[in-house]
């Protein structure tokens, strides 16, 4: 596998900047997601790497190559396409052919090797099919083989589990990212769904309106953002204003209304900021001190495995959640709550 690199690369469309100076690395046997709502320009940074559109700024490199200004077919890149983009009147077989017949590598060579990518998900025995004789899950295992086929150096992948059902979609990103393992494969993958992303990746890069908000370890994504569009986006967020009133050390001393925390500061200064709090951060203490929060109950829901609470506070609603078997809490309640060790991120205002 090889790696891909892009610097300061940009995709402009008339007046539309699809792609707005990105930069990132997918390093070699590792699968990198580029997450963000729709719109934002994560297709076509695929179709940058693919070859199918030619960045109009910056330096596109695999494997330590500039690629930047090659077409499609002189980079050894494969994608599977969100629609899957199959031949309808070819047979399974064929479909999985397509790439080493088209490279002229004979009809006996290129059965061979569609039949053993085949033969790797899952679809022995369903070579003299067609498309439209498969269930949409089989489909999508086609046009897999068919872009492993000729085992490029990248894959690509465009949401590909958008067109299979909820049940479905989970088990086939983790074969994706099972066969990802197996065969060292470098991977980017697209799509919208935060928590398929946070399943299957090395590495997120979160995007919006065009650019990067934050690329990191999906840990250090839901348990660090960089910024509220980021707190929002992965998981649910409380956001809330405060002050800092005090930065040593690396350390900012924050007023959440009447609670005073220690956060780490990441580079703000003193004055208005905000932090976000995951809602499993928040916790319920009952004994009041300067570093809790009062509050009262206005909503507690029970899920089973957590309760959802809605508690109301001085510095705003607070979305709560309790992972265990706790017991219900009537609205009126009156609560502290206390911030958890991880979960709490100052943010710029
Ligand atoms: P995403 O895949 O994240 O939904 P896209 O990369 O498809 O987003 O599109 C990003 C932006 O670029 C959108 O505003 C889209 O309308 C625009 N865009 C994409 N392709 C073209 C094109 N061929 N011509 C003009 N505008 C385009
Ligand atoms: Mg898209």
């Amino acid at each position: 596998p090889a790696s891909v690199e892009f610097r300061n690369v940009s995709m402009r469309y008339g007046a539309v900047t699809a792609v707005d100076n990105v930069s990132f690395t997918v390093e070699a046997g590792k699968l990198v997601t580029l997450l963000g709502p729709s719109g934002c320009g994560k297709t076509t940074t695929l179709r940058m790497i693919a070859g199918l559109e030619i960045a109009s700024d910056g330096q596109i490199l695999i494997g330590g190559q500039d690629v930047t200004k090659l077409s499609a077919a002189d980079r050894d890149v494969s994608m599977v396409f969100q629609s899957y983009a199959l031949f309808p009147h070819m047979s399974v077989l064929e479909n999985a052919a397509y790439g080493p017949t088209v490279k002229g590598l004979g009809k006996e060579k290129s059965r061979e090797m569609a039949l053993e990518k085949l033969a790797l998900v899952g679809l022995k025995g369903f070579e003299n099919r067609y498309p439209s004789e498969l269930s949409g899950g089989q489909q999508q295992r086609v046009a897999v083989a068919r872009a492993l086929v000729l085992e490029p150096q990248v894959l690509l992948f465009d949401e590909p589990l958008s067109n299979l059902d909820a049940k479905l979609r989970r088990r086939v990103r983790e074969e994706i990212r099972e066969l990802q393992q197996d065969l060292n494969l470098t991977v980017a993958y697209v799509t919208h769904d935060q928590e398929e992303a946070l399943a299957v990746s090395d590495k997120i890069i979160v995007m919006s309106n065009a650019k990067i908000a934050q690329q990191g370890a999906p840990r250090e994504l839901y348990e660090e953002p960089a910024n509220a569009f980021v707190a929002d986006f992965i998981g649910d967020a409380n956001l809330i204003d405060v002050t800092v009133t005090a930065v040593a050390d690396g350390r900012a001393t924050v007023a959440i209304g009447p609670a005073s925390v220690s956060l780490p500061a990441r580079g703000l200064p003193a004055g208005p900021a905000r932090v976000a709090i995951r809602p499993e951060s928040l916790l319920l203490t009952g004994q009041a001190g300067p570093g809790s929060l009062p509050g009262t109950v206005r909503k507690c829901a029970y899920l089973g495995n957590h309760l959802d609470l809605m508690v109301e506070t001085q510095v705003g609603e607070l979305f709560v959640v309790q992972y265990g078997h706790h017991p219900m809490l009537a609205a009126g309640t009156p609560v502290n709550l206390t911030l958890a060790g991880s979960g709490v991120t100052l943010i710029p205002p």
